[in-house]
């Protein structure tokens, strides 16, 4: 198959989360599973200084924008086997400090910077020579395309590709002033509650949900929650008309860049087979962050946006309780300045238990995901998650609010003692967090279960291998 992708992030070219991630790894499983796969996304500040092979590709855009015309240039890369990158240059929009904001402020013209997006996807798909069969497109930043697309449909484009939709998170829907409808250039019937319209406002995501043959979101738990008042934030009845289209796929962890084994990132490597180097890292980790170095310690750790959406406020509350016992624990994160003076307090008044640092930082999140012993995740919601899953695979033990992804990547050990990999909770509470941080100390201090535990996370395989075929299936329906 010919399988175009878009997304506003690809990694490794441009991340705020999980779906560069994804989106990176999906072009490359398509690829290596002998299908055609091409992405594109908007080349932001600082793309060609880090990939000098970027070559510049002789195409104008020139593109209706309400009763304006709005220009930008084509870039391309080949990035792998049979995978193409494409990257839209539009400096106005595009060459900026941020992707979505800067200093926690959204862009105030996100809606038709990604608008813009949309219309060179669409653009691409109908002129490139090479004829994509299906335009995959991911979260409300590529809302409109599968609209932009029937559109061209109904001027004359015959034998337009397909359409499907990922939602990575339900939260982030793209709702924006309806005077930003007229810009989409779309025939008025597009814009009705049951399409773009959204009481009274232009909403992306739904008239993605509303126009794409196939909508899929990251796992299976979150497609089914998403059907429900609680987190469809809005949309569950919209979703529950649409419920026919809607399937969800779990994330697949891309490991060439996620491993024990090869990575650069790591102090020492180590594997299920030879798990020794892991306490190494741990140490060096403990150095690294100054706090004490002490094997016998559990160490705790997270890495997360902080929002909302992650349990920052049960997770604050919880270590503040949890901290008396000898335990030490380090996040990584940025966000909400609440949350990030939250932590900053913590940390000044456990500064030999505590430490954080804010900001973005790679190859401290492979430090932390291999020097911990337990990895903190207590969502409110979590459409799927990576970290619990490369957790896993680095032998660090998730322990997660049984929500989403999370609860269909771990295993706890009330549903299998042979399997359990990870601790679950239920209720959304610090109360709730604290007991599973209690049930962590004890499996610590069993090392036989402690062992089982890891070697039984770090065997689980969520390789993109299984995830593409799903995909597939998805994609022939
Ligand atoms: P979300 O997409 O909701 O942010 P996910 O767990 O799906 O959450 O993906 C988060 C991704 O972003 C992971 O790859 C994680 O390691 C990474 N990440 C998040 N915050 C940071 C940070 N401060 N520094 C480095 N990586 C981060």
């Amino acid at each position: 198959m010919k399988i175009l992708l878009a997304s506003s992030e690809v990694y490794p070219f441009s991340k705020t989360g999980g779906l560069a991630d994804m989106v990176g790894a999906l072009g490359v499983a398509l690829a290596e599973a002998g299908h055609e796969a091409r992405i594109v996304t908007p080349l932001y500040r600082g793309i060609r200084e880090k990939f000098p092979a970027l070559r510049k590709v002789d195409w104008n855009f020139d593109l209706p924008f309400g009763a304006e015309f709005f220009s930008g240039q084509l870039w391309e890369l080949d990035f792998a086997p049979r995978l193409k990158i494409y990257f839209i240059e539009q400096p106005e929009f595009f060459d900026r400090a941020g992707i979505y904001f800067e200093k926690n402020i959204s862009y105030a013209d996100n809606p038709e910077r990604y608008l813009f997006f949309s219309k060179c996807v669409v653009h691409l798909a109908r002129y490139l020579p090479w004829q994509a069969d299906l335009v995959h497109g991911h979260d409300w930043q590529t809302g409109l395309v599968p609209a932009l697309i029937l559109q061209a449909k109904r001027a004359g484009w015959g034998n337009a590709p397909r359409t499907c939709l990922t939602i990575h998170n339900l939260a982030y829907q793209g709702v924006f002033p309806k005077e930003i409808f007229p810009l989409t250039n779309l025939d008025p019937d597009f814009f009705t509650p049951t399409g773009a319209e959204f009481f009274g406002f232009i909403n992306f995501l739904k008239a993605g949900i509303a126009f794409a043959d196939i909508v899929t979101t990251v796992s299976p738990r979150y497609a089914r929650e998403i059907t429900t008042e609680e987190f469809g934030c809005g949309l569950d009845g919209f979703l529950r008309t649409h419920a026919a289209k809607l399937t969800g796929i779990l994330n697949g962890v891309d490991y060439a860049e996620w491993n024990t084994e090869k990575n650069s990132r790591l102090f020492r490597s180590y594997s299920a087979t030879r798990p020794g180097g892991k306490s190494f890292n741990k140490q060096e980790l403990q150095r690294l962050l100054a706090l004490p170095v002490a094997e016998k310690i559990p160490l705790f750790g997270t890495i997360s946006r902080l929002a909302e959406q992650k349990g920052v406020d049960i997770q604050l509350a919880a270590l503040e309780e949890m901290l008396q016992a000898d335990i030490q624990f380090c996040q990584l994160g940025s966000g909400s300045p609440e949350f990030e003076h939250g932590y900053r307090e913590l940390a000044r008044r456990h500064p030999s238990k505590v430490a954080v640092r804010f900001g973005y930082d790679e190859t401290l999140a492979h430090r932390i995901e291999a020097g911990c012993d337990f990895f903190l995740m207590p969502s409110r919601f979590e459409p799927c998650g990576l970290n619990q899953m490369y957790s896993l695979r680095y032998g660090t033990i998730p322990i997660v609010r049984a929500t989403g992804g999370l609860d269909d990547s771990v295993v706890d050990f009330s549903e299998s003692q042979k399997k359990a990999n990870g601790i679950k909770f239920f209720e959304y509470s610090s109360r709730a967090l604290a007991k599973a941080i209690r049930k962590a100390m004890a499996i610590y201090q069993t090392p036989a279960l402690l062992k089982e535990f890891r070697k039984n996370g770090m065997q689980a395989d969520f390789s993109w291998k299984s995830t593409v075929k799903q995909y597939l299936k998805a994609y022939r329906k």
